[in-house]
């Protein structure tokens, strides 16, 4: 593997991130791929584990945020009610290595900090002191910050509390329940109901049924993905989904959602950086 960094074997496919209320495309997941020199493409959960162990998942990061840059700084640019997500691994949320690779990357692009959306699973919070400093850093150069897979791994209510996070994804193992009466069913409607006393955004992952779709959107999830409205696409296709979905059903206005987008008041597209607005 440590060839394929060499060779940046690493494309990014974008899963497109939906408003349930409005269907808009408001935002992609980067989920990184292996394309082996023979072209078969390799799925992250067969060598993200391995690149874990081996360290080699830091470079990879800091490949994925340079295609991610890449492949959408034009985009993002001319849509600012856009975001990216970009999966961190345990190591770079208690340490933070990549909020400098990430500016540096942004720089001079004309991407908005607040159009990055960070994505931490409950692992990279074992290290609660680390990963503190690191989510405090990332909000102060205007990111967001999400807890990914919530549910499925190491949880403690009380850090849920205390950390900065603006958003939580439910696990695609309790959307999956939705609709069928199993133990985890009503587990679901407890993490809705925690994000929201915790005022996080909820992003619901997953979503193959429309009957999901409506169930979540009645009970106030924001956003969420899954093959029901798109599976990840590469950069190209991605961008013709959200020009089609924004022909369809206009331009999704610019919020500020938790921290996830700005305010339009006063702002051109090529303004000057604001201060970040964060609780
Ligand atoms: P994740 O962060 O939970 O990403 C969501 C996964 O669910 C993706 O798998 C996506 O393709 C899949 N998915 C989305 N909607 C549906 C659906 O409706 N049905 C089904 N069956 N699956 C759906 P993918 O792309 O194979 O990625 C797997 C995992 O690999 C990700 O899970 C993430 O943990 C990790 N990963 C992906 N890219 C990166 C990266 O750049 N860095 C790091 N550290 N991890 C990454
Ligand atoms: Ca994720
Ligand atoms: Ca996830």
């Amino acid at each position: 593997m440590a060839a394929a960094v060499r060779h940046r074997e690493f494309p990014v496919h974008y899963q497109p991130i939906i408003e349930l209320e409005t269907g808009r495309c408001i935002g992609a997941e980067a989920l990184v791929r292996w394309r082996r020199p023979d072209g078969t493409m390799v799925r992250p959960d067969e060598f993200i584990p391995l690149a874990e162990t081996s360290g080699l998942i830091m470079p990879i990061t800091d490949q994925v945020i340079e295609r991610v840059v890449s492949d959408l700084n034009q985009m993002l640019v001319a849509d600012r009610s856009l975001h990216v997500a970009i999966n961190l691994c345990a190591e770079d949320i208690s340490t933070g290595r990549f909020l400098p690779v990430l500016a540096a990357a942004l720089d001079h692009t004309g991407i908005w900090p607040e159009q990055i959306l960070l994505e931490a699973t409950e692992r990279g919070f074992v290290d609660v002191e680390g990963a503190r400093r690191t989510l405090i850093e990332a909000r102060r150069i205007g990111h967001g910050t999400a807890i990914d897979d919530f549910g499925t791994g190491y949880s403690s209510l009380q850090y849920l509390q205390t950390l900065p996070l603006n958003a939580l994804k439910i696990d695609k193992s309790f959307v999956d329940t939705i609709g069928k009466v199993t133990a985890t069913s009503s587990v679901t409607n407890h993490i809705i109901d925690m994000a929201k006393a915790l005022n996080l955004l909820v992003v619901a992952e997953g979503v193959e049924r429309q009957d999901q779709a409506d169930y979540l959107n009645e009970r106030g999830v924001e956003l969420a993905q899954g093959w029901l409205f798109a599976k990840p696409l590469p950069a190209d296709d991605f961008i013709a989904f959200h020009k089609q979905c924004q022909q369809r059903l206009g331009p999704a206005p610019i919020r500020v959602k938790d921290g996830l987008r700005r305010p339009a008041a006063g702002r051109g597209a090529e303004g000057p950086a604001a201060p970040a607005t964060h609780p």
